[in-house]
């Protein structure tokens, strides 16, 4: 692939991936695409050398593996993990307002979003559904996306604040409230059910029958190459659907002869990762377990598997920004274009691990990909990411890594169009080598 292929292939994810629940099924498709065959951790594995394989983990978390066709124990397990979340805004349960003319929605705030971006946008909302069966352990599940845009929150006009430009904090219960409709005129002001009855029509099913849903608000607009040479990427959701493209990517060229080539995608990193389905949770080493007991071979030999396995923590990093260049870190500059972040931090926000790194860089060196160290300013930090949290489960050598991104974490963000395709490109080399 080239790097506009690259490019492609991410926007694409980013149209489909519009909850964590849908970069999952995209994961899915493209895995399916390419004859991995589908587990389920209540179901007996037999595998075998030379398959593919990959299990979803309460509908949001995926992990994928293949095995080599020369697999023998004492072999190595390379695991590159990303997360299938991103900051916006949830649909609270019974979230229905009806009020001085207008229908309104009550959200929450997920993650760390900037929330002024959210203003002023064409939203739509996705995730799952959940349906009364005939079986009331297991309700029906169903996804839904409504892919076109019914929502926005409005700004205020600045002729009724004047003071806008001063900067504005806005109150994440009040400020925030999408509006979705007009109400009828002249009628008594009382919230009826209309979002319930809208999401049964498009799932078409009766209103009665939704049980309950976790349900997302995200911005509906698609990605753009910017730029006087497309040098740029500019769209929402790039964290962390680029480091979730180059995993899958990776995953499916990087194969080895020897060895397990395992890939985990984690919800939940945007709230700090400890959960059920998220990267401090022991999915990922319950899936490298069940792996070598299918093939006969205990916990001891399991634990011997931390002795040379490594992992690879792939997510966004901050680039440098022009505009306030002072923020930065006066040593490392990474600037978007000039290849992948690699991610070190004494406090272990990020998860540094010298012997990692320096895997990380004879890799890129080996192959001819750029990259560039990041660092954060002494007297600022810049987030975590699952790296640190999954290898606490999975304790074996460790590395941060990421295409550098400008405006993380607002509606839309910007990276350069060639660091997909070093990010890519360097996943499959450590699947590979
Ligand atoms: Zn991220």
């Amino acid at each position: 692939m080239n790097r506009m292929e690259h490019a492609e292939k991410l926007l694409s994810l980013v149209e489909e991936g519009t909850s964590p629940f849908h970069v999952a099924a995209s994961v899915e498709r493209q895995l399916k695409k390419a004859g991995f065959q589908r587990l389920a951790m209540g179901q007996d594995w037999s595998l075998e050398n030379g398959g593919r394989y990959y299990l979803v983990h309460n509908g949001s978390s995926l992990a994928a593996f293949t095995i080599g066709k020369r697999f023998a124990f004492g072999d190595t397990f390379r695991i590159a993990a990303a997360h299938t979340d991103f900051p916006g805004l949830r649909v609270k349960p019974s979230p229905e307002m009806e009020k001085d003319g207008y229908r309104q929605l009550n959200v929450e705030v997920y993650g760390g979003a900037i929330l002024n971006t959210w203003l002023d946008r064409p939203l739509s909302a996705a995730g799952r559904v959940t349906l009364r069966s005939g079986d009331i352990f297991h309700p029906e599940i169903r996804y839904v996306d409504f892919e076109k845009p019914f929502l926005t929150i409005p700004n205020l006009a600045i002729h009724i604040n004047k003071e806008v430009n001063k900067g504005v904090e806005l109150n994440r219960q009040k400020e925030l409230l999408p509006v979705l409709g007009l109400g009828p005129s002249g009628e008594e002001e009382k919230a009826g059910d209309f979002f319930l009855e809208y999401l049964a029509r498009k799932l078409r099913v009766e209103k009665e029958d939704i049980l309950d849903y976790e349900l997302g608000l995200y911005n509906a607009d698609a990605g753009d190459f910017l730029g006087m040479s497309e040098e740029f990427i500019s769209s929402p959701r790039l964290d962390n659907l680029t480091s979730v493209q180059a995993v899958v990517t990776g995953l499916l060229e990087g194969e080895r002869e020897r060895g397990v080539n395992l890939a985990a995608f984690f919800d939940h990193e945007e709230i700090g990762s400890r959960t059920k389905q998220g990267a401090g949770s022991v999915f990922l080493s319950a899936v490298a377990e069940r792996i070598l007991l299918s093939y006969g071979r205990g916990r001891e030999k399991f634990l011997e598997t931390f002795a040379d396995a490594m992992l690879l923590s792939v997510d966004v990093g901050h680039a440098l920004h022009p505009n306030y260049a002072d923020k930065n870190d006066p040593t490392n500059k990474n600037v978007l274009g000039r290849g992948i972040c690699i991610k070190e931090a004494s406090t272990q926000s990020y998860a540094t691990d010298s012997e990692a790194v320096a895997i990380m860089q004879q890799i890129c060196e080996a192959e001819g990909i750029p990259y560039q160290k990041f660092a954060n300013r002494s007297d600022g930090t810049s987030g975590s990411t699952l790296g640190s949290i999954a290898s606490s489960f999975y304790p074996v050598k460790t590395v941060d890594i990421g295409v550098p991104l400008l405006a993380m974490h607002s509606s839309r963000e910007l990276m350069g169009t060639a660091d997909q395709e070093s990010l890519a490109r360097a996943v499959t080399a450590f699947y590979r080598l």
